[in-house]
């Protein structure tokens, strides 16, 4: 058997309001928040949410979004230029372009852009109306959509992996906090000497027990990843760049 240490098993001492007990409850209720966390990234991963079916969606938005996709709504227009619900009732509604439209409030759950919010694409559209023909007006829609492939849609991309990082890095650092806790906990135990020992040997650093080895790690991983988020920044330069080009043809 092994020996025993002198760290004061505190459960045995007799005291009216046991401070162990406290420290049991919260860290119950930190872990099961902690487990909540962890059950909900593992299902739903930040970077890639489910889409709510139709039923369950939010209302449309009630202003244009600009250049930021909408899920779940109905669109006016083309295929290749597509008009939301506030742009097509606030301009393009009572025009002669109307009864050329192949999407009548057509429902698409695919996260898409709006077309029709730039004062060039309503350059373009009020051309197109005078002369009751859309071919230059879809021509440079695709070329504008090409464009954004290429700039908007590779920034909005990086924002959400941004946005992934800083999550993961709470989750972690919220484990990491029960880890040490349990660790901490562990120790107010009277574990025997060589088991103490042993995780000492084991993890290279004083720990009670394994979960003081996983709440190091978990640290570690926080902080890499919120220095991956925060050194990737806003793209600095590069993002600039794509914004410009995005400029010119918005
Ligand atoms: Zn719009």
């Amino acid at each position: 058997m092994a020996q025993r240490d002198t760290t004061p098993n505190f459960s045995a001492l007799a005291i009216p309001h046991d401070p162990l007990a406290d420290f049991q409850a919260k860290m119950n209720e930190i872990l099961s928040q902690a487990n909540a966390q962890l059950q909900q990234t593992e299902h739903h991963p930040p970077q890639s949410p489910p889409l709510p079916p139709p039923s369950e969606t939010e209302p449309p938005p009630t202003t244009c979004q600009g250049r930021t996709p909408v899920p779940n709504t109905s669109w006016y227009g083309w295929p290749d230029c597509c008009i939301c619900t506030p742009c097509f009732t606030s301009f393009a509604a009572n025009t002669p372009l109307v009864p050329l439209m192949p999407l009548q409030n057509q429902f698409e759950p695919s996260p898409t852009v709006c077309d029709m919010y730039s004062p060039r694409q309503r350059e373009r559209y009020l051309a197109a109306s005078a002369t009751g023909n859309v071919d230059e007006l879809l021509a440079a829609s695709r070329e504008r959509s090409a464009v954004y492939t290429e700039t908007v849609a590779v920034i909005l991309e990086r924002e959400a992996e941004r946005e992934a990082m800083v999550a993961r890095a709470e989750i972690m650092r919220v484990s990491a906090g029960n880890n040490a806790l349990i660790d901490a906990y562990s120790g107010m135990e009277s574990l025997g000497d060589e088991e103490r020992e042993e995780w000492r040997t084991d993890a290279g650093g004083v720990y009670s027990s394994w979960n003081g080895v996983v709440a190091e790690r978990e640290g570690e991983e926080a902080d890499a990843l919120w220095v991956a988020a925060v050194e990737g920044g806003d793209g600095g330069e590069e993002v600039a760049r794509l914004e410009a080009r995005w400029a010119g043809v918005e």
